[in-house]
């Protein structure tokens, strides 16, 4: 039906198997085809297309105008089996229904047990709609259809000027760090304000960053009462032990620091839960002794390396 397709409309047709892409007949615009393709074009004349079998797409080749008047007449029955496709200057691509590269990838992703939102795509034409729509982050090139960059979440530089390597280092290659959520402005202190640090936000800027607030993912309210460590134990100012929230807190943000390969913090100075170095001795009088909130002291373990709001300049000059 679709080589009837083909003759009622005067287009060219590639039909692509496993060794072969086998076309009616052989012209400038399908030679360009050949310096691309991995498998042999060979020239088969229509009725030899008829009787081919293990197909695994067809394209039509013809002028653009060809093409678009031939697809704005396709009978709405074939329409409702085959998706059809255009991908590029002269190319319409007629694939099943079931088959397209957003299904590719969800198929791809379940093989390598990757989670789709840490996956990025990108594209250029319409056959890559589907690609883009799936990825956790879609992309197009500057110079992509503009249906694809309609969708698209992120538009890159041209294909001419290595659009997909400015994905690569830019997105994917942007360092990662932890930081503490006060510093970034949360208002997740313990008396409900933050300790937002304006000149570390903005040396930052070319990080991609995981907040913490190790109290809070323990459980704790916001506003709460102040704890300090008192040996192996976190204990509150009403002498609560608040040590297992803590604990879980600490926990949670390992995960994180695991889940984003990230091997950097930058935590709340002299906090039970983020305080590098220095904490309070538990007597509430604002006496600093030596030692990690828990926190840090699990990030440590894990060679997590920590920094603070204090020193945290180190990590820009090892970088530079
Ligand atoms: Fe800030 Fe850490 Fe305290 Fe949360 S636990 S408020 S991030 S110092």
């Amino acid at each position: 039906e679709l080589v009837d397709l083909a003759i009622k409309f005067n287009l060219n047709m590639l039909v692509y198997q496993k060794d072969y892409i086998v076309t009616d007949y052989l012209d400038d615009r399908i030679d360009l085809l050949k310096g691309q393709s991995c498998v042999k074009i060979i020239e088969g004349g229509k009725e030899a297309l008829k009787s081919l079998t293990d197909v695994y797409k067809v394209v039509f080749n013809a002028s653009d105008e060809e093409l678009f008047a031939a697809r704005d007449k396709i009978p709405t029955e074939l329409l409702s089996r085959y998706n059809f496709v255009y991908t590029g200057k002269n190319f319409l691509e007629v694939n099943k229904k079931t088959i397209d590269k957003g299904i590719g990838l969800k198929r791809l992703i379940e093989i390598l047990n990757i989670d789709i939102n840490n996956t990025y795509a990108v594209g250029d034409e319409e056959n890559d709609l589907s690609l883009v729509k799936a990825a956790g982050i879609g992309c197009a090139v500057s110079n992509a259809n503009p249906k694809l960059k309609e969708v698209a979440s992120y538009i890159t530089l041209s294909n001419e000027e290595d659009g997909v390597a400015h994905i690569i280092e830019k997105l994917i290659l942007k360092p990662k760090i932890i930081v503490s959520a006060c510093l970034l402005g949360d208002n997740c202190k313990y008396n409900g304000g933050d300790n937002y640090n304006s000149q570390l936000v903005s040396d930052l800027k070319d990080y991609e960053i995981i907040k913490i607030c190790p109290e809070c993912f323990g459980g704790l309210p916001t506003p709460r009462i102040p704890a300090e460590i008192i040996k192996d134990k976190v204990i509150n100012k009403e002498g609560i032990d608040v040590t297992l929230n803590y604990h879980k807190g600490a926990l949670i943000s390992l995960e994180l620091a695991k889940k984003h390969l990230v091997n950097q913090a930058i935590l709340k100075a002299k906090s039970p839960s983020c305080g590098v170095g220095k904490i309070y001795d538990g007597t509430f009088t604002n006496t600093l002794i030596d030692g990690d909130g828990v926190c840090a002291k699990l990030f440590k373990e894990n060679n997590i390396e920590l920094y603070t709001e204090n020193n945290y300049q180190e990590i820009l000059k090892k970088k530079s």
